[in-house]
């Protein structure tokens, strides 16, 4: 059996989770171990593309699994603080770097950036001007990140989502309707 770590956004939130190719496997299966490893183990010449689609299809399935295992609870083991410690100074790191490269084209003054382990949260901007991240920007696809990093950025100029501040949002990232339903409706 090959083992795999993935990560997949489903509402929202990253979700991190064992990909199993199991040549026992004859479909594909998602389950939640009792220590709270999700799994999703495939046959295994199952093409990739349709394991995502799969999850995309469970994914009120998938969450309600992980309310009730959380209500009960049980923590994913993914997101233990081991998890959050093992990847805090990369979303650090990318966040500094990622800003500093936005900022090339907006030049904005920030103040101080912090990492948060959050649930839902992928940052945030206070009115003091200090930036906030969710420290799964390191364990998302670059795009989304990028899109987080430039929508807080953005409210240094606009404190508000208005329509200036999207305009400003699509000035570098021109296809953030799409990575806003990426992250809210998949
Ligand atoms: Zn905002």
């Amino acid at each position: 059996m090959a083992k795999e770590v993935k990560t997949i956004i489903l509402c929202n939130r990253a979700i991190t989770y064992d990909l199993k190719k199991s040549s026992r496997a004859k479909r594909m299966r998602i389950s939640i171990g009792a220590g709270g490893a999700l799994s999703v183990t495939v046959p295994y010449r199952f093409p990739e593309p349709f394991i995502e689609r799969f999850m995309r299809e469970k994914a009120g399935w998938i969450l309600r699994q992980i309310t009730v295992f959380e209500q009960r609870g049980g923590r994913l083991t993914r997101y233990t603080r081991a998890h959050y410690l093992e990847h805090k100074e990369a979303a650090r790191e990318l966040a500094h770097t990622r800003l500093a490269h936005f900022n090339q084209f907006y030049n904005y003054s920030y103040g101080d950036i912090s990492i948060r382990d959050q649930k839902t949260r992928w940052g945030s901007c206070s009115r003091s001007g200090n930036l906030n991240f969710n420290y799964k920007l390191a364990v998302v696809p670059e795009h989304i990140a990028d899109y987080v990093i430039v929508h807080e950025l953005c409210h240094r100029k606009e404190f508000n989502h208005s329509k200036a501040f999207w305009d400003l949002v699509a000035r570098t990232i021109p296809n953030h309707k799409e990575i806003r339903k990426e992250l809210k409706l998949l």
